[in-house]
Formats: C-alpha cells, structure tokens, sequence
C-alpha cells in the first residue's frame, strides 16, 4: 500500500545523503563523470568549501551568548526543579504524567517548527539573525558530522536561550503566588517545564542521533526505544533537499506530519503569498564545493 510505503527508500537515503556511520572523516569523494571533472569535489564533509567557510563564521561575540545563556538555563532549570518537588502532590500523578506528555509532544512539534523554518526560508545574508542563527541550520545539511565535533556549549546554547524566558516565567509564578494558586496550575507548570526540558535537550538529542561511535548505552537504548530520535529515524531528513522530516526532539510527529502533507502545504502558502522560494539560500550553500 502506497500510504504504508517508506518515506525514503534505502536507495535514496544511499545516493542523496552523507554517510555518517563512516569513521574515515566522511570525505571519500565520488567518482567524477570524465565529462566533469568538478564533480569530485566534495559534496559533503568538512573538505566542502561551503562547510568550511560556514564554519568559520563562528564568533567570539556569539560564542559568550552562548555561555551566558547556558548558565542562566541550567540555574532557572534547577530551581523550577526544587519548586516543583516542593509542591508535589502525589494523587495528583495522573495529570502531571499526561501533562509531561503534553510538553514533550508540544517540544517535538516546536522543534520542527524551528528547524523548518531555518532551513527553509532565510538567508545567512540577514543582519544578526543569519550569521547567528541560521548559519548553523546551513552548516548542518553540508557537513551533517560537524555538530559531533562541537562542544556542549555550541551545540546546546541557542536551545538554552529559547527557554529561558518560559523557566523565568515560571519561577515568578512559584514565588509569587499563593499554595492554592501553585496546587490549582500544577500540571500546567508540569507542561512547562518538560516543554523546557525537551526544548533545551533538542540539539543534544540530535548531536546523538549523528553519533555513531562511544554513545553511552543508556541513550543508544532511549534511541532504540524511539523515546528520543533514532539515527536511522533522523537520516530521512538528511536526504537532499531535505524537505520533511524536521522534528528532531523525539521524531514522534514527523510521520504523521509527512502524511498530512504539513510542510509542503506550508511552504505552499507562503511562496504563493510572498514569491520566496523554498530553500533557496540551503541550495545556494549546497553548491559551493568549490
Ligand atoms: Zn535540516
Ligand atoms: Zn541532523
């Protein structure tokens, strides 16, 4: 049955990807046509010219944002945690369960929203927001094994920024509020706080899903169990034109939203109402081997 079918082929996934699980620094070069020699040039890796001059668009400035962001993060994390083991009540388990749920599909969804948007529409070109923000969306898709080699403030940073303002909000909450008050939106600051949790981890979970050597055993399994994103799971987004498959938390929605047509439907809306063509700056950068 069609609707069944895979939503890439091996075959795809083969000719229209990086091969990661590849420890010789993914740099092996195809065989050029004898009538274009261009085409040895490297279509991914850290040798493609793109990459590397993406790479090196990464700055001191940008960098201390990131530190200063991560720290605030895992301060308001902490003490959201206290509060919430504070208030706890366990009778009320049920709803704070389905509540958590709620957060982490909500995170799943947020996070394609995000990746969609970035590498869709845009361009490093922008002020501020491209050589800071989208830059690193560009650089993914050329040289998908780079994130595996940055550390955990570059990798985590602008994930840990997008929650703060949630976690300071709920802080306020704690201690500005009555028990009654605490008690009566319990479960919602469970929403909130997974949703944090889950948001702040994406770009963790995702550097996993790229990893394919010295993985502790604990997320290989959470990766197995599809309870965050599976490596082979992930792959069907790291087909050229990379198109669907954006949710990169736990991937739980990417296959419904593939058959619901979400994102091209979308994508569709938006050039018919502004003439943007889809991916355009992703492609551009794509092409740059030389
Ligand atoms: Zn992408
Ligand atoms: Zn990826």
């Amino acid at each position: 049955m069609a609707f069944l079918a895979p939503v890439r082929t091996e075959r795809q996934i083969l000719e229209n990807s990086m091969l990661e699980d590849d420890p010789n620094e993914n740099s092996a070069l195809e065989t050029p046509p004898a009538d274009d020699p261009a085409a040895s040039k490297p279509r991914w890796g850290p040798r493609h010219k793109g990459a590397q001059e993406l790479a090196n668009l990464y700055s001191t400035g940008k960098r201390t944002q990131e530190c200063i962001c991560v720290g605030i993060c895992i301060m308001l994390m902490a003490v959201n945690f206290f509060f919430l083991l504070m208030h706890l009540q366990l009778e009320k388990l049920s709803t704070i369960v389905v509540a958590a749920m709620c957060g982490i599909f909500t995170a799943d969804f947020a996070s394609g929203v995000v990746h969609w948007a970035a590498d869709t529409w845009g361009s490093v070109e922008l002020p501020i927001l491209g050589k800071n923000f989208i830059r690193p969306f560009r650089e993914h898709h050329i040289d998908p094994t780079s994130i595996t080699r940055h550390d955990f403030i570059e990798t985590n940073g602008d994930n840990f920024m997008l929650t703060i303002p949630f976690l300071g909000y709920m802080v306020w909450h704690f201690v500005s509020s009555s028990e009654a008050e605490v008690q009566k939106s319990f479960w919602w600051s469970c929403y909130l706080f997974l949703l944090a949790i889950f948001v702040a981890m994406t770009n963790q979970i995702h550097k996993w899903s790229h990893t394919y050597f010295g993985l502790p055993g604990w997320v290989v399994w959470l990766q197995e169990h599809h309870v965050i994103l599976p490596r082979r799971h992930h792959r069907i987004h790291h087909v050229a034109p990379h198109e669907t498959y954006f949710c990169i938390t736990t991937g739980w929605l990417n296959w419904p939203l593939e058959k619901l047509h979400f994102w091209p439907g979308l994508e569709g809306v938006i050039q018919y109402c502004t003439g943007c063509r889809p991916r355009a700056d992703d492609l551009k950068w794509a092409q740059k081997r030389s």
